[in-house]
């Protein structure tokens, strides 16, 4: 369990070197030293050469791979030096916010810098006394023209740790250096340092050679704990590759979880092609429960290795780290996963709870968002709703659902439709595979690189092509993915015997909107699950009080002419659709107006419930949908 196999390193030295000469140009060589880690800071040297006579760009990047939101990564470089070949400090220009220019070379230039990271989760790095967790993106500038050149990494380590190196980079016969291909690769490849515990297993794969996996752990943990932990995620990983039949080649020889479960971490998991750097800031491996959980995002974060880091959409690849890049289709990259991640746990025996598997199709039924955008239109939201700063009031919680959430329902509406047409003989998992046959698994032209990325007309075709009906699949297509129509939940997840436990019959409503009582009544759309500043939550669409034209900013002041309460207010969830409540509201400014409001039925799905006896069609619906396919 604890072995590393150390003949990889031949290889992957002998493969690196050769992708450098077919450049033409040596590598770029990175220094990283950690003077006072305490501090929090590092310090990088980078070194150029055969440069020729044209100034040299360096830049800072301004996003990072699976997370869409615009970062501003050169924010915390705060010390910046430049020397030509002769060792004579050079100056330099900032064109831009992210650029150093440095002209005036003699071909060759050192470039060094210090950089402040304290964020250690999946986009950003962190730097203490115990670890240094790096994504590369978010802490290494990179030479603006020479994104196809080799880069070589060395680490200095801080006097007296006892850190050691966890990466998908290549390593080589230095065991503090490490070569990629190229910029995509090298951004690809996150980086612990740290007295990390191991532990590594074989699975053979679909072709019958030995696939490799390890876990590099940076937690309270025991090796025993670690290893406990490694039993379940090698159980899980051979749960996923049945879906596709095979697992990717890894490049470097081997597949890495980069596991940093330090209570001062941020909580993170990001995909990369040949690892997953996975952060948990309550993440307790030292016991059966804490192993348990930690599951969860590893099951998530697994299945990018195949989805999305290889079936890929067209946007983002290759990666454009200098903005924001969109794509239609994170409804699959990250929906499909976010559906697989816990139907996967489920049929290696590893989560006891199938009601999280279908969880999604009450969260996609209750959105409001989902009415104003379609699961493509969600994707393309990604740079504004997926880690992105705003200081300005947005109305994200009336038009915007998560294409997590959004894509999982879709994926369990897409997967019981493909069991229902065919009769049991079609299921996502062979969309899956065609997808990975079709995209995934053609070689790219060097490592870090997808050939042949899908676009939203390839997943229309290919889903046309696998059930040999063109009329279902642009009928899926047109009403759910392209379109804003709920899939009827209702009818599908009866086939796996669950029904769809909706609010009463009966039940009056005014809309899904936090209200928070204050001296002068109700103030509208402040607190509840989403409350924070900066400003209100709007009211939603197509409600009762939206019609009745109350929204944030105002005030109810009454109800029927009692002053206005939170008690009042939740009991007007005990009248009937068809009553009629009269609100006294003051707006902004002063205003006091009166509104009288009919009452609608209660719209909300409230969970999913496993029906009590299961019919013989059911039974074997849900036994081919959960049962294990590992032989
Ligand atoms: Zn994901």
């Amino acid at each position: 369990m604890r072995r590393i196999l150390p003949t990889i390193a031949l290889v992957i030295v002998t493969a690196s070197s050769v992708w450098g000469q077919v450049q033409g140009q040596p590598p770029i060589l990175y220094k990283v030293s950690f003077p006072e880690p305490e501090h929090h800071w590092m310090q990088v040297e980078m070194t150029f050469s055969n440069l020729g006579a044209r100034p040299l760009d360096v830049r800072m990047s301004r996003s990072s791979p699976g997370r869409y939101a615009v970062a501003e990564f050169a924010k915390n470089v705060f010390w910046v030096e430049a020397y030509n070949g002769k060792g004579q400090k050079l100056s330099y220009s900032r064109p831009d916010a992210d650029v150093w220019r440095v002209a005036g070379h003699d071909g060759s230039v050192r470039v060094l810098y210090k950089i402040f990271g304290d964020y250690p989760n999946g986009t950003y790095f962190g730097i203490d006394t115990t670890h240094a967790h790096l994504q590369m993106p978010a802490a290494f500038m990179w030479g603006v023209g020479r994104e196809n050149q080799a880069m070589q990494i060395t680490f200095a380590m801080p006097a007296a740790s006892k850190w050691k190196i966890a990466t998908q980079l290549f390593t080589t016969n230095d065991p503090n250096t490490f070569t990629a291909p190229n910029l995509q690769y090298f951004m690809d490849s996150p980086v612990e340092l740290s007295d990390f515990l191991t532990s590594t297993f074989t699975v053979q794969n679909g072709d019958r050679t030995m696939s490799t996996f390890r876990l590099a752990v940076h937690a309270e943990a025991s090796q025993t704990d670690v290893d406990e932990l490694a039993k379940m995620v090698e159980r899980l990983v051979r749960e996923q590759m049945t879906v596709f039949g095979e697992f990717p080649k890894y490049e470097p020889g081997n597949y890495t979880f980069l596991l940093d479960y330090v209570p001062w971490g941020a909580g993170d998991g990001m995909e990369h092609r040949n690892s997953t750097s996975i952060s948990g800031v309550r993440v307790s491996l030292k016991t059966p429960q804490g192993r348990q959980q930690a599951l969860g995002s590893i099951s998530h974060e697994f299945f990018h290795n195949w989805n999305i880091e290889r079936i890929r959409s067209v946007g983002l690849e290759p990666f454009d780290f200098t903005r924001e890049n969109v794509t239609c289709c994170l409804w699959v990259g990250e929906g499909f996963t976010q559906y697989y991640g816990p139907l996967l746990l489920t049929r290696a025996g590893l989560l006891v709870r199938d009601g999280a598997v279908v969880a999604a199709a009450t969260d996609v039924m209750n959105s409001p968002g989902r009415a104003v955008r379609s699961p493509v239109q969600m994707s393309e939201y990604a740079p504004f709703g997926d880690g992105a700063i705003s200081i300005d009031a947005t109305d994200v919680n009336r038009t915007f659902l998560t294409y997590y959430t959004y894509g999982a329902g879709i994926a369990l509406a897409l997967d019981f439709s493909l069991r229902d047409m065919s009769g049991g003989k079609l299921s996502l998992d062979d969309y899956m595979k065609l997808l990975w046959t079709q995209h995934g698994k053609p070689d790219g032209p060097a490592p870090g690189l997808v050939s042949k990325p899908y676009t939203l007309k390839d997943l229309r075709d290919h889903l046309a092509s696998l059930t040999g009906n063109r009329r279902f699949a642009d009928d899926f297509f047109d009403k759910y993915v392209e379109g804003r129509d709920v899939p009827d939940y209702q009818r599908l997840l009866a086939l796996a015997g669950y029904s769809l436990e909706m609010a009463p019959a009966g039940k009056g409503w005014l809309a899904n909107i936090a209200v928070s009582e204050t001296a002068n009544g109700l103030a509208v759309g402040v607190g509840g699950p989403n409350a924070g500043p900066p400003r209100p939550s709007p009211v939603p669409f197509d409600t009762p009080l939206y019609e009745a034209g109350i929204d944030s900013g105002d005030t109810i002041r009454t109800i029927d002419g009692q002053p206005a309460t939170s008690a009042a207010w939740s009991a007007i969830g005990s009248r009937k659709p068809g009553d009629k409540v009269v609100l006294g509201v003051m707006r902004r400014g002063g205003e006091l107006i009166t509104r009288t409001i009919t009452l609608k039925q209660d719209p909300t799905a409230r969970q999913v419930v496993p029906m009590q006896s299961l019919s013989a069609a059911q039974k074997a619906f849900r036994d081919s949908w959960l049962a294990t396919k590992v032989k």
